[in-house]
C-alpha cells in the first residue's frame, strides 16, 4: 500500500501558520485522518507531544521518508474551535482556489498581542480638610505642582481623577510618584477595552428604551423560521421590503439563540451607515456585543477578540471577515443585505461570504438567516429549487407607502432640443421641491461604470454579439468584451438609426452639480463621492450635515441611496440608470434593480409623500419597469430567464480564472496554454470555455492582466478542472512569472 504523508500545522501561533511540517499517516489512522482533523505527533528533538492540525495529505515525501515520523493519534476528544475553522479553511481552499496558507490566514484570528487600554485612577487618601491644609503647606514651600495635584483632586468627585484628566492640568508622572511616596495619593489601574467611538455613543442609550411588539406578520415569521430549523434546518431568506421590520426579525431570533446559550454572527455590509443597524441591535443587547470593522485599530480589534474568547461577548457584528469570529459553539449567522457586493472577498480566497457561512453552520450545526429587500438572482434561485426556504414581508412597518415613481425617457429630450443631464421634469420637481422648502437626493451610479457606448438618439448599446454585455471603448479605438476578447472597430454613427450622437456617456457629479446652479443658482448643494468622503469621518459629516437640513440638495454616486432616513426628502432623482444597466458584466441588470429600488426608497420617509424620477435612455428594460413599482418576481423572471439563455450564474456554474504578469506576450502564451489543457481536460463540450480576453483594467502598475472563463451546469466538474490546472501549472516553468488567481461565480 502506498504511503499517505500528513501536512501537520502545530499549535497555531504567531509564525507556525506558514510553516507546515510532514508525518507518516499510520495504516490504522487512515479513515480518521482528514484536512482539518487534529493530531497528536511527536515534534523537536526531544520528540515531546504536542497537538496541531492537518491542513494537506498527500503520497509524496517532501523529505527523505526514512526521517518522517508517524502522527501518534488522531481526532481524539472535543473538536477545537481552531480546528473547525481550519476544516473551514479546507473547504475554502477546495472551492475558491487558493493556497492553504491564504485561507488560514483568512479564517484564523490575529494572535499578535496589544497591550489593553489601562486607563490609571487617582485617588486621594487624607480627608478633604487635611488635604486643603496640605495643599496650602506645598504652596507656602513653594511645591506648586504638587498643591495643584492635590487641589485637582479636592475639585473632582469622590476625590478622583483619572491620569488623563491630571495629565491634562500639567501634572507629572514625577510629581504624582512623590505624593505617593508621601503617602498623600494612591493609584489603580483599571482595564478598558477599546472600541470604536460609535459604539460607545450606542451604549449611552438606554438598553430598557421600550422595545417594540413584533406585529402578527413579524411573529408569524419567526415562529416559521424557527419551525424549519427544528426540523430541516435549511437556511433561510428573508424578502423584506425596506422598512419591514427585518432587524426586528434578527434581534427576536437572536435573543432565541442567547437562550440556548449558544452564540450569534450578524454580517452587515462594510459601509460605515450600517451604524444604524449596530445601534439598534446594541440598544437591545448592550454589553454582549463585540463590533469588529475595518477601519478599527489593531489595539481595538484585539480587545474585541479578547472579550469574545472571555465568554464576555456573545454576539458579534461586522463584515465578511467576522464570520470567522472563534466562537465556541455559535447557533445562528445572520447576513443582512445579503445581495451587497461587499460579501464576496476581493483577496485570495476570493470567497463568498454566504456560502462560506452556510458551510461553517452545517460544521456547527448552526443556523443561516439571509436577509434583503432586493434579494441576490442566486439566493432567490435557491430558494425556487428549495435549498433555501422563503420567508416574505410585503409590507412596510405601518403601511407607509411607497413614492410615486416617474420615468424620464432621455431620447425624448434630446428630440426637444435638451441636451442638459437633467430633464425638464426634474427641473421642474427640483425647483418645486426648492419652493416647498424640502430636501431632494440625486444619484448618479458610476460604480462598475467601464466606458461603453451608446446612442442618445435611440437608446442602442453596443454589446457583443456572443456575451449579452456591454462592448467597452479602448483608447486604440477599439470596442472590446471582456468576456470573450471579442474586437469591433470604434462607431461613428449608430448602427441602429443612424444617428450621430453615438459615444460613451460621459458625467460625473461635479459636472451635475454646476448644472444644477445654472438653473437652481440658490440652491445649496452637498456632493457625496469619492474625493468629498476622505478621511475618517467623510461620510458621517455629510450625511449629519443634510440631515440637519443645511443643504437642500445632495447628489453623489452609489453611497448616497444606502441607509439613512432623511425626512425632509420628498424628492428622489436617478440621473442616468444607464450606467449601471451597462456595465459590462452580466449581473448589471441586477444591480440596476437593486440600486434604482434602494435609490426610489430614499424619499418620503417622513409625513410627505415622496416622489422619485428616474431618467433612462431604456424606460423599456425590465429592470427599470420593476424597480419602479418595486416588483421584485417580475424582474427575477426575466432576469433568470436571460441567465439560463446565456448560461450564466447561478444557472450555470462560472470560473474566472484571472492572469497577471508584468510581460503581455508571455501572459497571452500562457493564457492560451491554459485553454488549450483545459479544452482536453473537460469531460464534455458541455464544459464551455470562454476568453482568454483583456480584464476591464486590462494593466495595472506595469502589469498585464487577462481572463478566462469556464463554465459548466456540475460545480463538481469545475473543481476537478480547477484542480488538474492548478497542479499542471505548478510542474510547467512556463508559468513561473505569471500570477493565477481564481473568482468562483462571480
Ligand atoms: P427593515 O430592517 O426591514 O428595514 P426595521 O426593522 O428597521 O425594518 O423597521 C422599520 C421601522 O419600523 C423601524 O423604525 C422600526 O422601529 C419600526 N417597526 C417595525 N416593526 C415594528 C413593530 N412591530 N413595532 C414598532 N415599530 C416597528
Ligand atoms: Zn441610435
Ligand atoms: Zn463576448
Amino acid at each position: 500500500m502506498q504511503a499517505v504523508y500528513a501536512d501537520v500545522i502545530v499549535d497555531i501561533t504567531r509564525e507556525s501558520v506558514d510553516r507546515t511540517f510532514q508525518y507518516l499517516v499510520p495504516p490504522e489512522l487512515t479513515d480518521r485522518v482528514k484536512e482539518g482533523t487534529a493530531v497528536r505527533i511527536p515534534f523537536g528533538r526531544g520528540n515531546r507531544e504536542v497537538d496541531g492540525y492537518v491542513v494537506g495529505l498527500s503520497g509524496e515525501p517532501k523529505i527523505d521518508p526514512a526521517r518522517i515520523r508517524p502522527i501518534l493519534s488522531a481526532g481524539s476528544g472535543k473538536i477545537s474551535i481552531e480546528a473547525k475553522l481550519i476544516r473551514l479553511a479546507a473547504w475554502m481552499r477546495f472551492v475558491y482556489g487558493s493556497t492553504m496558507n491564504q485561507a488560514l490566514k483568512t479564517v484564523l484570528p490575529v494572535k499578535e498581542e496589544e497591550k489593553p487600554d489601562a486607563e490609571e485612577q487617582v485617588h486621594l487618601l487624607a480627608d478633604e480638610d487635611t488635604a486643603r491644609e496640605q495643599a496650602e503647606a506645598f504652596r507656602r514651600k513653594r511645591h506648586t505642582a504638587k498643591a495643584r495635584a492635590l487641589e485637582i483632586l479636592l475639585d473632582r468627585p469622590a476625590h478622583t481623577a483619572s491620569r488623563a484628566v491630571l495629565r491634562r492640568e500639567g501634572v507629572t508622572a514625577d510629581t504624582l510618584g512623590r505624593l505617593e511616596k508621601e503617602g498623600w495619593i494612591s493609584r489603580t489601574s483599571q482595564v478598558r477595552w477599546r472600541e470604536p467611538p460609535e459604539l460607545t455613543e450606542a451604549a449611552g442609550r438606554n438598553p430598557s428604551e421600550k422595545e417594540p411588539v413584533l406585529t402578527e406578520a413579524q411573529q408569524e415569521i419567526c415562529d416559521g423560521i424557527c419551525r424549519e430549523w427544528d426540523g430541516q434546518g435549511r437556511p433561510v431568506l428573508l424578502y423584506g421590503v425596506t422598512g419591514s421590520g427585518k432587524t426586528l426579525i434578527y434581534i427576536e431570533l437572536t435573543r432565541r439563540t442567547l437562550r440556548e446559550g449558544r452564540q450569534v454572527i450578524i454580517l452587515i455590509p462594510e459601509i460605515s451607515l450600517s451604524w444604524q443597524t449596530v445601534r439598534r441591535i446594541r440598544a437591545c443587547f448592550g454589553d454582549r456585543i463585540a463590533v469588529l470593522h475595518s477601519r478599527m485599530s489593531r489595539g481595538e480589534r484585539f480587545d474585541q477578540y479578547a472579550r469574545i474568547a472571555r465568554g464576555e461577548a456573545q454576539i458579534v457584528i461586522g463584515p465578511r471577515s467576522a464570520l470567522f469570529t472563534p466562537f465556541e459553539n455559535p447557533g445562528l449567522i445572520i447576513i443582512d443585505e445579503e445581495h451587497e457586493t461587499s460579501y464576496r472577498s476581493g483577496q485570495a480566497p476570493r470567497y463568498d461570504a454566504r456560502d462560506t457561512a452556510i458551510e461553517r453552520a452545517r460544521l456547527e450545526g448552526a443556523h443561516v438567516l439571509l436577509g434583503s429587500a432586493t434579494p441576490s438572482t442566486d439566493s432567490f434561485y435557491r430558494c425556487r429549487k428549495g435549498d433555501y426556504v422563503l420567508f416574505t414581508l410585503p409590507d412596510r412597518y405601518g403601511g407607509a407607502d411607497l413614492p410615486a415613481v416617474e420615468i424620464v425617457d432621455m431620447r425624448e429630450e434630446l428630440r426637444e432640443g435638451n441636451r442638459s443631464i437633467f430633464s425638464r421634469r426634474l427641473q421642474e420637481e427640483l425647483c418645486a421641491c426648492m419652493e416647498t422648502g424640502s430636501q431632494a437626493v440625486l444619484f448618479l451610479n458610476r460604480r462598475g461604470y467601464a466606458g461603453f457606448v451608446s446612442c442618445r438618439s435611440c437608446g442602442h448599446v453596443m454589446k457583443c454579439p456572443h456575451c449579452d454585455v456591454s462592448l467597452t471603448s479602448h483608447s486604440n479605438g477599439q470596442l472590446i468584451c471582456h468576456y470573450c476578447g471579442y474586437r469591433t472597430a470604434q462607431v461613428s454613427a449608430c448602427p441602429s438609426c443612424g444617428s450621430p450622437y453615438i459615444g460613451g456617456f460621459r458625467a460625473g457629479t461635479q459636472k451635475a452639480e454646476q448644472e444644477i446652479r445654472r438653473f437652481l443658482p440658490q440652491a445649496r448643494i452637498l456632493r457625496m463621492d469619492a474625493d468629498t468622503t476622505r478621511g475618517k469621518d467623510g461620510y458621517g459629516k455629510i450625511l449629519r450635515s443634510f440631515a440637519a437640513h443645511e443643504a437642500d440638495i445632495l447628489i453623489g454616486t452609489q453611497m448616497v441611496v444606502k441607509g439613512h432616513d432623511f425626512p425632509d426628502v420628498t424628492l428622489s432623482g436617478v440621473l442616468a440608470a444607464d450606467l449601471s444597466l451597462f456595465a459590462s458584466d452580466y449581473r448589471s441588470a441586477e444591480r440596476t434593480y437593486q440600486l434604482l429600488v434602494q435609490a426610489v426608497g430614499r424619499a418620503g420617509r417622513g409625513s410627505r409623500q415622496g416622489k422619485a424620477l428616474i431618467q433612462t435612455y431604456h424606460p423599456e428594460h425590465y429592470s427599470i419597469q420593476a424597480a419602479a413599482v418595486q416588483d421584485y418576481i417580475a424582474f427575477y423572471d426575466e432576469e433568470i430567464a436571460g441567465r439560463e439563455i446565456m448560461r450564466y450564474p447561478p444557472a450555470e456554474q462560472m470560473l474566472a480564472i484571472h492572469g497577471a504578469s508584468a510581460g503581455q506576450e508571455r501572459l497571452e502564451t500562457a493564457m492560451r496554454y491554459i485553454r488549450q489543457f483545459l479544452l482536453r481536460a473537460r469531460r464534455s463540450d458541455g464544459t464551455v470555455l470562454i476568453g482568454p480576453a483583456p480584464e476591464s483594467v486590462a494593466r495595472v502598475q506595469d502589469t498585464w492582466r487577462e481572463v478566462l472563463y469556464v463554465k459548466d451546469r456540475d460545480p463538481a466538474e469545475i473543481y476537478r478542472l480547477r484542480g488538474l490546472l492548478e497542479k499542471y501549472v505548478e510542474i510547467n516553468s512556463g508559468f513561473r512569472e505569471i500570477y493565477l488567481q481564481y473568482e468562483y461565480n462571480v
